[in-house]
């Protein structure tokens, strides 16, 4: 019997043959299907600007660098995201910390958020920057985030590594209505691919050029932007120091097409979704909860299996992986990784939503081949050990 994943690409005949006449082309990389991917990104997601990079992990990094995080500076995000999510002030050298999760959404809790900006205020340590995660492609609840960013003045940046295709209020996700930068991920098991791949993007012309110059070692063309007239037509700057996050041509294309299928990959989600829903709803789970007027991108389908099940989560866990069903849990706590139990203090007491979430979740497979087929199986061997 061949596994079932918790998530895989879905590659067409048009995304190879988008490939393929890259290859055939000039540039591989630096070329013009970078822009073009570049502008699709941001027409699609109503920004301004649309910044590609060589994956989420460096959008993140960029738009920390972009937002200025540096030594001595706070951010704060969510304990129950990938690491990415955190490391990327880290990079800055910047601190780290969390704010505990809504049991129903299982997103940065606004109220927990509210509650510790007080009391980082009263011990004059308010984070610079809060890094949101839209977690399993639900929005999180972004007016309210966006009301304390002006109250307490702190940077907002959405991961939306999750979220592509989703929508908050009727707006699409990377909107950055409520944000400062939004960063997208483009890694195989999310919801479009670009083998590896981020983006970033922003309304902020500023914030555009940062993180443009910063993506491709610091360096420019642009004679505004340089401290001496230029020596010749060959002659560039190096102004700040920046990387090589550069996305590839090759990349561009397969993202390109991908992007082309979006709303109907996502819809797809959505169906199958939908049918976990209604074929689960009377096992002891705790499924997810939607805030109202979104639309979720639905990266993750994640269960929490309930107290009152016949088995625990570890238990469910090993019985589905040993029928082929490949599920996963996302996330552990970032907080409870060796790196950051060494470097901070963090007591797993203060995040008891981040806790009982990790206690219990499990995400099940999710990805637009998975078949009825194969869903009924999966539901089918859920009941048997939650029963
Ligand atoms: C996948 C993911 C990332 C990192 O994405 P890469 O493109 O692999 O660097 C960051 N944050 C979250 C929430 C993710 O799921």
């Amino acid at each position: 019997m061949s596994t079932i994943p918790y998530g895989r690409q879905h590659i067409t005949q048009d995304d190879i043959d988008a490939v393929s006449a890259v290859l055939r082309s000039d540039f591989l990389t630096q070329g013009p299907v970078v822009p073009a991917f570049e502008q699709a990104l941001a027409e699609h997601c109503q920004a301004k600007h649309a910044v590609a990079v060589s994956n989420a992990t460096a959008a993140l990094h960029l738009a920390c660098r972009a937002l200025q995080v540096g030594a001595g500076d706070l951010v704060w995000t969510s304990p129950i995201t990938f690491v990415a999510s955190a490391n990327c002030a880290l990079y800055c050298g910047a601190d780290v910390d969390f704010v505990d999760i809504d049991p129903r959404t299982w997103n940065m809790d606004p109220l927990a958020l509210a509650s510790k900006l007080e009391q980082a205020r009263d011990i004059g340590r308010l984070p610079k920057v809060v890094v949101v995660v839209h977690l399993c492609g639900q929005p999180c609840d972004m007016r309210a985030i966006g009301a304390l960013s002006r109250e307490y003045g702190f940077k907002v940046i959405e991961d939306a590594s999750h979220a592509i295709g989703g929508r908050y209020l009727g707006e699409p996700i990377g909107n950055c209505r409520y944000s400062d930068i939004t960063v997208f991920s483009f890694h195989p098991v999310k919801i479009i691919t670009t083998g590896e791949g981020g983006a970033a993007l922003t309304q902020d012309d500023v914030l555009a050029d940062r993180l443009r110059l910063l993506r491709s070692h610091g360096i420019t063309r642009e004679a505004s932007q340089m401290d001496n007239p230029p020596d010749g037509a060959w002659y560039y700057e190096q102004i700040d120091l920046g990387f090589n996050y550069r996305m590839t041509d090759i990349q561009a294309a397969l993202g390109l097409s991908q992007a082309r299928h979006l709303e109907q990959v996502v819809a797809r989600r959505h169906q199958l979704a939908q049918r976990y829903d209604s074929l689960l709803a009377d096992l002891p789970l705790q499924l997810s909860w939607q805030l109202p007027d979104t639309y979720s991108g639905l990266h993750l389908y994640v269960v929490l299996v309930d107290e009152k099940a016949a088995r625990g989560r570890k238990e469910v866990f090993d019985g589905l992986r040993s029928d082929g069903i490949l599920v996963n849990v996302h996330y552990i706590p970032v907080y409870r990784h060796p790196y950051y139990r060494q470097r901070f203090t963090f007591r797993p007491a203060d995040f008891p939503h981040a806790e009982n979430y990790y206690a219990r979740a499990i995400s099940l497979p999710m990805y637009p081949q998975l078949t009825h087929e194969q869903q009924d199986f999966i539901c089918e061997r859920l009941r048997s050990y939650l029963t």
